[in-house]
This record gives structure tokens, sequence and C-alpha cells, in this order.
């Protein structure tokens, strides 16, 4: 069992006081309970919303033959406001990122002008009397279709243009009105959704949203990443919560055991009453661990660290006693924006968190688009393998103009002396050498105009595949320290898809292939006196810590909310019992005996932090 202590404050902003007496004013209907995934910890109750709209596909609805004008005018009205948001969106990327990126929106633009499309639309509402969004999800899904077939690869690219302006149509036919801007909610509730992106969880109101539950989704998607660094309890998982819930229903949320509770009984309020009791006290023991370094029993220094996704995360991680902040994830200030941020922008953001941290370390990631985290104006062309495609470094590697301007803001930021640079998903030296040759070009550039950097600023390469991990002798020659992301080196090795919840259990952190990948890591940094830290979710992970100490790792870098624990546990473990532990686990063939013995270590050292059952 993994656990995310929430705050005392958020535990009693969602359950009031009444409950710890277990006397409610509400009346039970008979209690039912869901159960998912526990992907960040905390308990909430309150009123369901649903958002889900996608999976249940567009609604065929019959029209009255004197509805069908009606009909064909929301649909030219919506065709006229897609039109018109796409030439505002293609003159914004125009102006800043030239008229190159902006022509893709003119494949778009030609979309909504083909006369033969919309004609066979009109057509369609008139003649089987539907709507609108019916009547044109059916013929562009049927062009899309066609499209995917055809030899030409330039028709077969315009796919995922056709889909890309039929959603776009779809939701303006759909008006302001009928979306939930998830943004605003006008009261306090518990999200539920089929699935939720990771850039929609970022925009959750922070205020209104209690908790949220999705269907699918797993503990190292982004939007459970997400949801840890927001402290909002989530669970993920739950298969087919969104259809079996109602808006409007009450319900608790319980993010450390990954339960929904719908109708809870006075006797479940109780109880969890008493586990809340139980966090306060943890959370008060937890308090005085943030001001204290995690150094073990046995005198051996860890360096904790701070994941961030925004550079407004900053002012938290000093309250969260981090010593720095050990990933940027800086792919969030690109999502969730019609036109990416440009050099000036992104350096402001940079710098500014580097000041706030200052004099302590600020690893910068480049731009770790793919995989689950999308821009929604970049025409990237829809893959079979996103996690396998064109992500990461591989992107930035093709899209010098982006990657340009990411490295130049990061040098400038680097004036303020403690700045990192980190390269994500390198599968091979020649991406490294590459990576490191455009900086050098900028490098040069800064110093001809005159702008200052930091030209001592530390290099490292992540180890997330196990390619990258089998070759880490190499690349440990041109870096000054690793960081071993974990959330992709499991999904890669292991050849579990790590938003997937029915393979869910085949994600296993303490699998003997990982831990020889992690051994050999460190051994290849060892050699080249090269750092290593883990920024992935097993360093958040209580039960894995000894594990990974053991193994040899100098720095754990997880989510702010997790970091006083982590201290917690550090200051009552010895390395000599890690160590063993981790001479144990190499010689061992057992996954669920690892873990055992890693969970039974971490346990006798800080029992109450697992101590999370009602
Ligand atoms: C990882 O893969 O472990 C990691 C930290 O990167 P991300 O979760 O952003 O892919
Ligand atoms: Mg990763």
């Amino acid at each position: 069992m993994i656990l995310w202590p929430g705050t005392q404050e958020l535990l009693f902003k969602s359950i009031p006081d009444r409950y710890f007496s277990g006397v409610s004013e509400r009346l039970h209907k008979g209690e039912r309970i869901l159960r998912g995934i526990p992907v960040s910890a905390g308990v909430c109750r309150g009123k369901i919303l649903v958002l889900d709209k996608a999976r249940k596909g567009v609604e065929r609805r019959e029209v009255a033959e004197a509805e069908v004008p009606g009909e064909i005018n929301r649909l030219q009205q919506a065709l006229v406001r897609t039109r018109e948001q796409l030439q505002e969106v293609q003159r914004k990327v125009a102006q800043n990122l030239g008229a190159e990126h902006a022509s893709i929106f003119d494949a778009h633009l030609m979309v909504l002008e083909d006369p033969a499309l919309i004609d066979e639309v009109v057509r369609v509402i008139q003649q089987d009397k539907v709507n609108a969004e019916f009547a044109f999800h059916a013929i562009t899904e049927r062009y899309a279709s066609a499209l995917a077939k055809v030899e030409d690869e330039y028709l077969r690219e315009r796919t995922s243009d056709m889909r890309d302006v039929s959603m776009r149509v779809l939701s303006n036919l759909a008006g302001q009105g009928d979306l939930v801007d998830v943004t605003h909610l006008s009261e306090p509730c518990i999200i539920i959704a089929h699935d939720l992106t990771p850039s929609k969880t970022a925009q959750l109101d922070r205020k209104n949203v209690l908790g949220f539950a999705t269907d699918i989704g797993s503990k190292t998607s982004h939007t459970a990443i997400m949801a840890r660094s927001l402290r909002i309890p989530a669970v993920v998982g739950l298969k087919n919560a969104s259809d079996g819930l109602a808006t409007g229903e009450y319900a608790l949320l319980d993010g450390f055991n990954g339960e929904i509770v719908v109708n809870p009984t006075d006797q479940t309020l109780f109880e969890y009453g008493q586990l809340i009791r139980k966090q306060v006290t943890l959370e008060e023991k937890l308090r005085d661990a943030l001001t204290q370094p995690a150094i073990t029993l046995d005198n051996h220094h860890v360096v904790v660290s701070a994941n961030i996704e925004q550079a407004a995360d900053a002012e938290t991680v000093r309250a969260s006693g981090a010593d720095g902040i050990g990933l940027f994830r800086t792919e969030y200030l690109f999502i969730n924006r019609e036109v990416p941020p440009g050099e000036e922008e992104q350096y402001q953001a940079y710098r500014q968190v580097a000041a706030a941290l200052k004099p302590n370390p600020v690893v910068i990631r480049t731009l770790d688009l793919g995989g689950d985290k999308l821009l929604s104006t970049l025409a990237v062309q829809t893959e079979s393998n996103p996690f396998l495609g064109w992500r990461a470094i591989r992107f930035c590697l093709q899209h010098e103009d982006f990657f340009r301007a990411q490295l130049r803001a990061i040098l400038r930021a680097s004036v303020e002396g403690n700045v990192k640079i980190m390269y994500p998903m390198i599968s091979g030296l020649d991406e490294l050498v590459q990576a490191n040759t455009f900086l050098g070009q900028y490098k040069e550039e800064l110093r001809k105009e005159g702008v200052p950097f930091d030209d001592r600023l530390e290099i490292g390469a992540m180890i997330e595949t196990p390619s990258a991990a089998v070759i880490a002798d190499t690349l440990a020659k041109r870096v000054q320290f690793f960081s071993i992301g974990t959330n992709d080196l499991i999904q890669y090795t292991l050849a579990v898809d790590r938003l997937n919840e029915r393979i869910a259990h085949l994600y296993e952190p303490t699998h003997p292939a990982i831990l020889r990948l992690i051994r050999q890591t460190v051994e290849a940094a060892r050699a080249q006196k090269v750092w290593v830290s883990v920024c992935g979710e097993m360093a958040g992970d209580p039960s894995l810590v000894p594990l990974l100490l053991g193994l040899g790792v100098d720095e754990l870098s997880a989510a702010p909310p997790l970091l006083a624990q982590l201290k917690y546990l550090i200051r009552r473990l010895k390395l000599s019992d890690a160590r063993e532990l981790a001479r144990f686990a190499l010689d061992c063939e057992s996954v669920s005996e690892i873990l055992a013995r890693s969970q039974a270590l971490a346990q006798r050292a800080a029992p109450s932090l697992f101590d999370t059952k009602k």
C-alpha cells in the first residue's frame, strides 16, 4: 500500500466536525462502495458532478420538420465561430512562431470551407431529420476513416486535421451552456469522469474540486501525479463509475484506500472520522521533520527534492522542506494554451523559480511533450503508440525552434547560479550528443549577444529507458548527473503501459529487472562521480525508499506534499539496513518478496506512516 497523507487543512476542510461524533443530518438511501486505485491521499465528501461527455459519443436526436432550419442555422453558426477561432489561433502562432507553423491551420480551415462536406451534412440533417452534432460527426468521421486508409501519406495525415476540426465544431455546437467549465465551478463537488487529461487536471477549480475519480488511469499517469501535487484526493481505475453515478448524488471519496462510498452511513462517517484523527496526529509529527535534514540513524545524508509542474509551485516547495527542485516538468507551461510560450516568457518563469529557490538547486527538464501530455495546437499526428513515439527529446531535436527558445531561456535564467538542465527520454548516446551540441551553439549565440549565463551549469540525463540504463557508463562520461525516471523506466522495461488500469497489476517497481537497472545506473554513475537522483513516483513511496537508498541513489525527488514523510522515514532508517535489503533484493527472484521486505523495513521504522485503514 502506498500512502500519501494529506494535510490537516485539507482533511478538515473536507469533513465537518459533526462527522467525528457520527451524527449526520443526512438520510441514507443505502451505502454503495466502488473500489479503484488510490492515487492521491486525503478524504473528502460532497456532491458528485459527473463530467464524462466524450465517452458517450455524439448523441443522435430526432428533430421535427419545423426544427430542421434551426439545426442548419446552428451548424452554420458553429462553423463561423470555429473559423474565427482558428484564424485567431493562426494569427497568434504566426506572430510567435512564424508563418511556417501557422500554415498548418490552412488545412483545418480548408476542412471547414469544404462545400462538398458541408452540403452533405446539411443533406443528412434534412433527410434524416437529426440534430446537427450527429450529422456533422457522422460525415466527418466517414471522411476521416476513408482518409486514414489511403496510401498517399500527405492525404493520410489529413485524418487528424479532420478529427481536430470536427472536435472544435462539436464543442461550438454544444455551446458554452452545455459544457461544464471545470476551471470555475459554482459549488464544491467531487468530479467523476471517464478520464481526465493531465492538462484538464491542471486547470481544475482548486477551490471547489474536493476530489476526483476516474474510470481509467493508474498511479503514474500524469493526471495522478498532478492530483498529488495539487493535494486533491483522487481515485482512478474505477472502471465504470461515470456510468453508475449521477450528478447530485452524495459521496465520500477515500484517496488513501481507493474507494468511493456513495450515500455513506453514519457508521462509515464515524469510521472515517477516526481515520482523519489518526492522520491529523501524523501531520503534527511530520511537521517537525520538515525543517530537519534527511539524515539516517547512521549519519548518511539523503537529498530530498521536489517535483513541480508550474512556476507558481516554487512557493509551495519552500514550505515543503525540500532541498531544491529535482524535476521541473516544463511541458505544463506549454499545454492549456493556444500559442506556446516564447523564449522571453519561459525565461521569466525559469528565473522566477530559480530566484525563489536560490541557493538550492533547480533542475529544469526540457520539454517532455508526447505520451499523455499533448499540445492542443501543434499538428502532431495521432500515433498508434504515443509513449513510444515522437516524445520528449525526440520531438525537441526535430523541432529546433522549440528547443532553441527553451534552451536559451534556461541558459539566461542560469545567471541565478543554481540552475541545471536535464534532458528527458534519452535512449541513445547520439541524442545526448546532439542536445549538447545545440546547447553549445546557443551558449555561443548568447556570448556574442553579450547575454550573461552560467557557463558551468550542470547537465543531466534522465534514465528512463532500459537502453539508457544499459549504456549509463557511456552517458555518465558526458553529464554531471542522472535522474532515474522510474515511471517510464518501469513502463518501458516491463512493457506495461503506465496509463492502463487493466494491466496495473503488472506495473511492478520491485521487479528484479528494474532493481538491476537502477543498480547498474548507480554503479556506472559512481565510476564517473556522477550524481544519481530518482524523480519517478517510486521516490515518493515510503515502502520503496529503503530499497532505493540501499541501491545507492543520492537524491529522492517527489511531489512537495510527500516530502515531510520521506524525511521523517529517512531519519528513522539505517543505511546499513537499507544496503542489506538491496543486497537481498538483487539476489531475490520474487517481486512480492522484495516488496514485502522493503515495506517491512519502512514500517518498522515509521509505523504511523502506514496506518491508513479506517
Ligand atoms: C518518470 O518517467 O519517472 C518521470 C519522472 O517523468 P514523467 O513522469 O514526467 O514522464
Ligand atoms: Mg518520464
